[in-house]
């Protein structure tokens, strides 16, 4: 079986970032900490992410879920080093993604990351046949003839595509597009694959059926994946799905580690809690807060209990 690049996250920390705040957590292969991203234009700033934390490791397979606006795409394009962050740390591997050089963000690009995109026109080239298509990004990095070949052949196999090699992307289905756009992005072996709705123009069977084959590469080979969906069949298919708002990670849902492709995971959704403590709550209980207020936290056999305006009226009418 091929290896992918390996995974070079604890060899080497980064340079120009204080010992100690900074160090990487081991095992961890992505580390965002209280990540910004302000997008201005003109006299307006637009937040789009808001002291992000979302730790990924090594091999892990998460899918990132929230409301149109929220900063999915933002977050993937400063995964994919297609964005700069403004503040915070993002480390991926031995890059720290805020303060690397624009010769070292090419290379990462074209090494470590490979990207789906929602569109499948944007995925490939429309006049290079499929194995042309995953061949291109092998050539540009030097590959040999065979080894490409061999790789190509790997690839469209293992995504069910070996017996249209030959066919240029106009005549497949919008599903086979994007299973080509999987091995396009696979072609250079990077240790981290980004998929921003990539089931996006797909009906719900097709979708299953990326998801499906996402999930046999992450397993296969070992690539970390992080991909953006609204679909809302993705859990079953990833080791974890994490809920973003309002540009922060909202809350977590796990599947259990005995992951079945029969539907049989057991899901449990938890908030997420910062290293500063803060925490983002799920938008129903939000919405007992929509007009501030204060909220009684209390710890009660190991569990902390947060009662919301109005839940325990005489406690809270003392504050007054
Ligand atoms: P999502 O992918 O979750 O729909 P985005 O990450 O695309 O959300 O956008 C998050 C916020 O940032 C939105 O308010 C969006 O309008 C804004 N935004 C995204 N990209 C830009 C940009 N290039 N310039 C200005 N604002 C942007
Ligand atoms: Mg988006």
């Amino acid at each position: 079986m091929t290896q992918f690049n390996e995974y070079r996250g604890n060899t080497g920390l980064n340079t120009g970032v204080s010992a100690g705040e900074a160090a990487q957590d081991p095992g961890f292969y992505i580390q965002c900490r209280d990540l910004f991203k302000i997008y201005k234009r003109a006299d307006l700033e637009v937040v789009a992410l808001r002291g992000l934390d979302l730790s990924v490791e090594a091999g892990e397979l998460i899918a990132v879920i929230g409301a149109s606006g929220s900063g999915k795409s933002t977050l993937l394009n400063i995964l994919a080093g297609l964005d700069r962050p403004s503040a915070g740390q993002v480390l991926v591997g031995s890059r720290d993604l805020l303060d690397v050089s624009d010769n070292d963000l090419v290379m990462y690009r074209r090494s470590e990351v490979g990207f789906v995109w929602q569109a499948t026109a944007r995925n490939l080239v429309p006049y290079l046949s499929v194995a042309d298509n995953v061949e291109l990004p092998m050539a540009l990095a030097g590959q040999p003839a065979k080894a490409r070949r061999a790789w190509s052949d790997e690839l469209l196999e293992s995504l069910g595509m070996a017996d249209k090699q030959k066919r240029l992307p106009y005549q497949l289905s919008g599903g086979e597009q994007q299973r080509v756009a999987i091995a396009v992005g696979l072609a250079n072996k990077p240790p981290l694959l980004l998929a921003d709705e990539p089931t996006g123009e797909l009906d719900s069977e097709n979708a299953d059926n990326i998801f499906e084959m996402i999930r046999g590469l992450n397993r296969s080979y070992g690539v970390t994946v992080v991909t953006v969906t609204h679909y809302a069949g993705v859990s079953q298919f990833v080791d974890r799905v994490v809920h973003i708002r309002d540009g922060r990670i909202g809350s977590e849902t796990f599947s259990r580690p005995d992951y079945r492709r029969d539907g049989g995971t057991v899901e449990e959704e938890y908030v997420v809690v910062d290293p500063a403590g803060r925490l983002q709550l799920p938008a129903e209980l939000a919405e007992r807060f929509r007009r501030g207020g204060l909220a009684k936290v209390q710890s009660e056999d190991g569990h902390i209990i947060i009662d919301p305006p109005g839940a325990n009226p005489r406690q809270h009418r003392s504050r007054s």
